[in-house]
């Protein structure tokens, strides 16, 4: 048996497969204005990439080409 348990709550409802997102959206609007807790905004789309991690990229990226070049330059 499938059930819903809304971890804010604290509370679980049985239902089945085919209610689950019936269940989940009408608790969700009942008892918290439509909202959706954080766990499960990440969840239903793509992750936004944070821009740490695009720096970190970058910095790899210019590392590679210069050790790379360093290569080229020596003969290598
Ligand atoms: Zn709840």
């Amino acid at each position: 048996m499938t059930s819903y348990r809304c971890e804010a709550c604290r509370t679980t409802y049985p239902t089945d497969r085919v209610g689950l997102d019936a269940v989940r959206r009408q608790h969700r609007r009942d008892f918290h204005g439509g909202g959706t807790p954080d766990e499960y905004v990440l969840e239903d789309g793509p992750r936004p990439v944070s821009a740490r991690r695009v720096i970190a990229i970058l910095a790899l990226l210019v590392a590679v080409s210069l050790v790379t070049k360093a290569c080229g330059a020596l003969g290598l």
